[in-house]
């Protein structure tokens, strides 16, 4: 038995799943997740030593790579100065300027400690807003797990079978309207079943906790113009593409206002950070200024801004950063296909810039129920196959694969050549 067998029999008597967030815990592959020592660049070390191709990046925030020195070092210059003050510090200000320079339709931004954190804290601002309670989402979209978002949820919550949870108040799941991602006629479909009471219809721009799935063409632009027809606001959750699509996250790369912005993964890099953003009329709203309630003991926290600062300010100031992710992840994509039409492997293999994912079916995946499809026992012989040869994806279906600036065209064909193999082997 290797140590991470032992640590995960340890785990499991003090944590739930012997683990601190679902999808970790390998389940969806049935084996015993790896255990995770150290990383560097492209690199994963497990506690018995062996190193992968890592290709989770920390479910995103790892867009750099690994233990990048741009990052360790402002980490340890801020951990000198104190860990937490609970006052406002120069940093707080530098990052929401960067943000607000980058990101297109923004003026304000709020911090908190995760993803889950700010989707939940951009619903109430919708809601305080414009004095409404309902909330259209899609299936298979993941936005945290705050009540109102977790009805037909994606990410692990899919891939453990329980895509609404218990403990949600049914008074609270019922303002949580659910559309098909890809589907304009039926967002307008419940907007006409409940006119002038839907605050906001809040999306991923890239599905990416379904496996990867696109924005149709006119999608997000039609979003928009149903928005506005019913008076509601259009919330992006750009926890993944933010700053991985384009230095302005899915607005800038689509073309497309969103009226609420929110953020997590890689603004924190690696740290735990969210955000929200928005104009200055609505976030003016938030406390202090205004009735919305929200605060945070942490927020704005000096070590985790310095990590996401350097990381912000690295991908701005390094003009040619975006094309490379995307070239590297075309040179992915390509290499799966062609080892998949060689071995006859029926995939799909679904591409928007950094992110891509694999669905084991015949035909393309253009929608949730495509991805739905997927042959998820063939997923995990082909996780599996991938793992023992050095390349660590995520342990479930329905997750993105990351590409990171440490994953160099060496590694990439590294990896190409094991996907070969795996596949030869399904
Ligand atoms: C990861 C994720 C979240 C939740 O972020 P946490 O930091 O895990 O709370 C919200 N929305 C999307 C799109 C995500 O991928």
């Amino acid at each position: 038995m290797g140590v991470s067998e032992e640590l995960f029999d340890r785990a499991q008597m003090v944590m739930p799943g012997g683990v601190n967030s679902p999808v970790r815990a390998y389940r969806a592959v049935n084996m015993a997740p790896r255990f995770i020592a150290r990383a560097d660049g492209a690199y994963v070390y497990d506690e018995d030593g062996r190193r992968y191709i890592d290709y989770v990046c920390s479910w995103g925030p790892m867009i750099l790579g690994h233990n990048h020195p741009a990052i360790r070092e402002a980490v340890e210059r801020a951990a000198r100065d104190g860990l937490s003050f609970g006052a406002p510090t120069r940093r707080e200000v530098e990052i929401a300027e960067l943000i607000v320079d980058c990101v297109p339709n923004i003026e304000m931004v709020r911090m908190v400690n995760s993803g889950t954190e700010a989707v939940m804290s951009a619903i109430r601002l919708a809601r305080g807003v414009t004095g409404r309670d309902d909330l259209i989402k899609f299936a298979g979209c993941y936005h945290g797990h705050s009540d109102s978002l977790l009805v037909n949820a994606g990410s692990s919550a899919l891939a453990g079978g329980c895509p609404s949870s218990a403990g949600v108040p049914e008074d609270i799941a019922k303002h949580t309207l659910t559309a098909r991602f890809n589907d304009l006629e039926s967002v307008e479909e419940l907007f006409r079943a409940h006119e002038g009471t839907v605050a906001a219809v809040i999306v991923e721009p890239v599905a990416a906790n379904m496996g990867v799935v696109g924005p149709a063409e006119g999608f997000l632009e039609g979003l928009r113009a149903l928005c506005d027809k019913y008076g509601a606001l259009l919330i992006f959750d750009e926890v993944i593409t933010g700053f991985r699509l384009s230095l302005g996250g899915a607005q800038e790369y689509y073309g497309v206002r969103a009226d609420i912005v929110t953020f997590g993964k890689i603004i924190g890099g690696g740290m735990p950070v969210g955000a929200y953003c928005s104009s200055r009329q609505f976030m003016e709203l938030v406390a202090p200024c205004g009735p919305v309630y929200q605060a945070g003991t942490l927020s704005g926290n000096p070590v985790a801004m310095a990590a996401g600062l350097a990381q912000l300010r690295y991908l701005r100031d390094h003009s040619g950063i975006y094309e490379q992710l995307d070239g590297r992840a075309a040179r992915l994509a390509a290499g799966m296909r062609a080892s998949a039409a060689e071995h006859g492997v029926p995939v799909a293999i679904n591409r928007v810039g950094s992110l891509l994912s694999p669905f084991f079916v015949p035909t393309e995946v253009t929608t949730f129920t495509d991805a739905k499809g997927s042959d998820t026992a063939r997923y995990a012989r082909y996780f599996a196959n991938m793992l023992k040869r050095g390349v660590a994806l995520a342990p479930a279906q329905f997750e993105a694969m990351f590409v990171s600036e440490a994953h160099t065209d060496e590694i990439i064909d590294e990896t190409i050549a094991v996907v070969d193999a795996s596949f030869a082997e399904l």
